[in-house]
């Protein structure tokens, strides 16, 4: 199970933030027990950087873990900009849903972007089958989004001002699973 640290929207912002300030990773109490001491647990590696290889790639990621002192229970917290249960970074696909939105074709996406056809499908079919879900809990949270009742018309008007990212984090703090 992660926390998710919101406003960290870029790899390179992670590895500084985890050089330079750390504590800002650290939860106020453990996510099972509301225990309040905690100790910090090391790392798990993640290789989000699909875009750079070779030299050039970020990978591996350090993502760093906690363990509760009661429970003993062990979780760790995600910056805002990798997707907790992806492998693609949330910024790629952003890019690929939105133009999904904007009439592309998985054909045409897939010759810009090295994703799979098959991993394109399922992020759109997500998007398509958690519309109700997700609009419930954005309109919520942000009112002018009740203007926009279908899905690209919605989702096209809140990457004009913000991430993919920042609508997942909405929806992970209102308690929904995110991928
Ligand atoms: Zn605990």
């Amino acid at each position: 199970m992660s926390l998710i640290l919101s406003e960290i929207v870029t790899l390179r912002q992670h590895l500084n933030t985890l050089e330079h300030n750390p504590e800002v990773y650290c939860p106020n109490a453990c996510i099972y027990c509301q225990e309040i001491n905690i100790w910090r647990y090391g790392y798990y590696y993640r290789k989000p950087d699909r875009l750079n290889h070779g030299d050039e790639s970020q990978n591996d990621i350090p993502i760093p873990r906690f363990q509760c002192v009661t429970c003993r229970r062990t979780f760790s917290t995600l910056p805002e900009c990798i997707a907790p249960r992806r492998w693609y970074p949330w910024v790629i696909q952003q890019a690929c849903i939105w133009l999904s939105l904007s009439g592309w074709s998985i054909q045409q996406i897939h010759r810009l972007f090295p994703t799979a056809r098959s991993t394109l499908s399922r992020w759109i079919c997500w998007f398509n089958e958690k519309f109700t879900q997700h609009q419930q809990v954005l309109c919520s949270r942000i009112p002018c989004m009740g203007y926009y009742s279908k899905l690209a018309p919605f989702w096209l008007y809140f990457f004009d001002s913000k991430p993919l990212s920042y609508a997942m984090i909405l929806l992970h703090r209102s308690g929904l699973i995110v991928p």
